[in-house]
């Protein structure tokens, strides 16, 4: 047998089609994408460094200080998941031996914490004691169902020489956030949620105090892929005449998610937020209407893009979550991290966030209680 003969074979799976099947994407994301920006990603590849990409990274960072509502130059786009966002924010502009601040109103606190930690920094719960760098916050809190208010929190930051920063992953394009105004340092968001472009890339943003920590820090970042000083270099933000090669980026990627902010330019900001919370509000009466209890009582601090209900008594959540992807090619999904086993959650975002789809949710969700019941409540 010759040196240069296969010894695995193909395996009979990459034979067959690849099968995706149509599904209504109505939990916490990804969401369905519209035709629009499907198309968009399915365009001939270009090279990463070709000028034409440079314009459509020039036009996505344009796209994101409107969605952001910042006029912050250091604006891009990881080239990633919302976690990859995370990660640079905190192995940017922390140091060994600095202290993070994290708010725990849910799982993404205990990630970022996690990230921290894993640095080897100490997580400190008081900012006067501890003087963090770095203090973090979840808008769009997707495992409780949760939008946390932000106004106020980014002068207590400046006050005690602290950054702030924001995930809005959940909640950008579905609840108000206004980065310059807020004095949020950083703030990034995930391309798969009420943005609507597929999973994969994460815009990002830094103000110049988040800038002025990331760029006289002593030690360089953990990680050379999501190192700030190449990426700015990559996205044109350093002032430099040419762009270098770091990593290549998702080109199509950044298609759709350039088609994705286009459409929240064309349709605007605030008519976005009305809409999600139009449309939140016609879900928690339909909710209501069927006795189901939703699990963040004061309704002002409920995230509109992702509702989280209570599990219904007498009803195995599992069980009804199979029940309506079976019957109704439906995703609703349980709990995260400590909200398993206390919640649902049903995700109305961008492109689903419409009444039709509040309707076709409610009528699964009916379904469901009507064949899953387990015991009498
Ligand atoms: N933060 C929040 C609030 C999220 O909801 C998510 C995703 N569900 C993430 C961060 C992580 O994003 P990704 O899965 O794109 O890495």
């Amino acid at each position: 047998r010759s040196m240069s003969s296969v010894t695995i074979p193909p395996p009979a799976c990459m034979l067959r089609p690849l099968e995706a099947p149509l599904r209504y994407l109505f939990g916490p994301g990804p969401s369905n994408v519209p035709p629009r920006v499907l198309a968009a990603g399915g365009r001939p590849i270009i090279g990463h460094l070709h000028p034409e990409m440079y314009e459509i990274m020039n036009d996505i960072k344009k796209g994101i200080q409107y969605a952001f509502q910042t006029e912050n130059n250091m604006t891009i786009s990881m080239s990633g998941s919302g976690h990859a966002a995370m990660e640079c924010a905190v192995f940017n502009t922390v140091e060994p031996g600095e202290s993070v601040l994290v708010a725990i109103n849910g799982i993404w606190g205990e990630r970022v914490a996690e990230i921290a930690e894993r640095m080897g920094k100490f997580l400190r719960t008081a900012m006067q004691k501890h003087k963090p760098v770095l203090f973090f916050l979840t808008h769009g809190e997707s495992s409780a169902g949760l939008c946390h208010p932000i106004d106020g929190i980014g002068d207590i930051c400046r006050k005690h020489d602290c950054l702030f920063l924001v995930d809005t992953v959940a909640s950008l394009g579905a609840a108000p956030i206004f980065m310059d105004k807020q004095n949020i340092d950083i703030l990034y968001t995930g391309s798969q949620k009420a943005l609507n472009a597929p999973p994969g890339t994460a815009p990002i943003s830094f103000n110049d105090r988040a800038c002025h920590k990331m760029f006289n820090r002593k030690t360089k970042p953990v990680s050379y892929l999501f190192d700030m000083t190449h990426l700015s270099n990559y996205w044109g933000c350093d002032g430099k005449p040419a762009r270098a090669y770091h990593h290549t980026g998702p080109v199509s990627g950044f298609f759709a998610l350039r088609e994705s902010l286009a459409i929240l330019a064309e349709r605007g900001l605030e008519e976005s937020w009305r809409k999600h919370k139009e449309v939140a509000a016609y879900l928690y009466r339909g909710l209501e209407d069927l006795g189901i209890k939703l699990f963040i009582p004061e309704r002002d601090l409920r995230l509109p893009s992702v509702t989280t209900i209570a599990i219904p008594k007498g009803y195995d959540w599992r069980e009804m979550l199979a029940y309506i992807m079976k019957h109704h090619q439906m995703e609703m999904t349980g709990g995260l991290g400590p909200s398993i086993g206390m919640v649902m959650r049903i995700g109305l975002m961008g492109y689903n966030c419409e009444k039709s789809n509040a309707d076709m949710a409610l009528h699964a969700l009916a379904d469901a209680l009507k064949n899953c019941r387990k015991s009498k409540a």
